[in-house]
């Protein structure tokens, strides 16, 4: 089962977007099996990460940004290309188990879409894989 969502981002930053996953695998059904978070974009990504203190989140976007700067030596005219190397570093997507009808998540993890070139209105899909 497909499910496809729609989100407003900030310049940069992440959005933690566990419930409306959480809520396709209620919608789903699935007792036992998997579920795939996916982002159709360059510049940003998804990730799972701490939800307790929101001080991870700001460290994490300061980090990415001192790691992969924008350089003038960048040749893509875009000059995004700082948001395309964070995208493909952190990545597309995440599969997250699900078992007993929820997302198998530790106690501090949350889901995440990570903007590096906003604000925009983004698209993720949850595929859900299961019985
Ligand atoms: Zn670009």
């Amino acid at each position: 089962m497909l499910f496809d969502f729609r989100l407003s981002t900030p310049a940069e930053g992440m959005v933690d977007i566990t419930n409306e996953v959480s809520a396709a695998v209620r919608e789903s059904g699935v007792l036992e099996g998997l579920c795939i978070v996916y982002c159709p974009h360059t510049t940003a990504a998804i990730t799972i990460n701490e939800n307790a203190d929101p001080d991870v989140q700001n460290d994490f976007i300061m980090g990415m940004a001192q790691s992969f700067p924008e350089l003038n030596a960048f040749r893509h005219s875009e000059g995004n290309s700082d948001a395309h190397i964070k995208s493909s570093t952190i990545g597309a997507s995440e599969t997250i188990i699900i078992s007993g009808g929820k997302l198998l998540l530790g106690t501090w993890q949350d889901i995440y879409f990570c903007e590096f070139d906003g604000p925009r209105t983004r698209k993720f899909y949850v595929k859900i894989i299961g019985g």
